[in-house]
């Protein structure tokens, strides 16, 4: 399995996930929080969008359903 180093902290890891706002590959310590939007979906914010608000709230709308819209 090859080895890959996180561009954020540097960690080397077997497992990185891609953050889908950045676009960096970041070890699991890095994420701060994923979900599947799909079942052929991942979506992964890091540590770093997620202390954006713009991006933390893009993040929470994907996948979200509300029953109805509200305008
Ligand atoms: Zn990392
Ligand atoms: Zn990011």
């Amino acid at each position: 399995m090859a080895i890959e180093v996180c561009v954020r902290c540097g960690a080397r890891t077997v497992k990185t996930d891609k953050c889908g706002y950045c676009g960096r590959l970041l070890c699991v310590s890095c994420i701060k929080s994923s979900k599947k939007p799909s079942k052929t979906e991942k979506l992964c914010i890091c540590k770093d969008c997620w202390s954006k608000m713009g991006k933390r709230a893009e993040y929470k709308r994907v996948g979200a359903r509300p029953e109805r819209e509200e305008y």
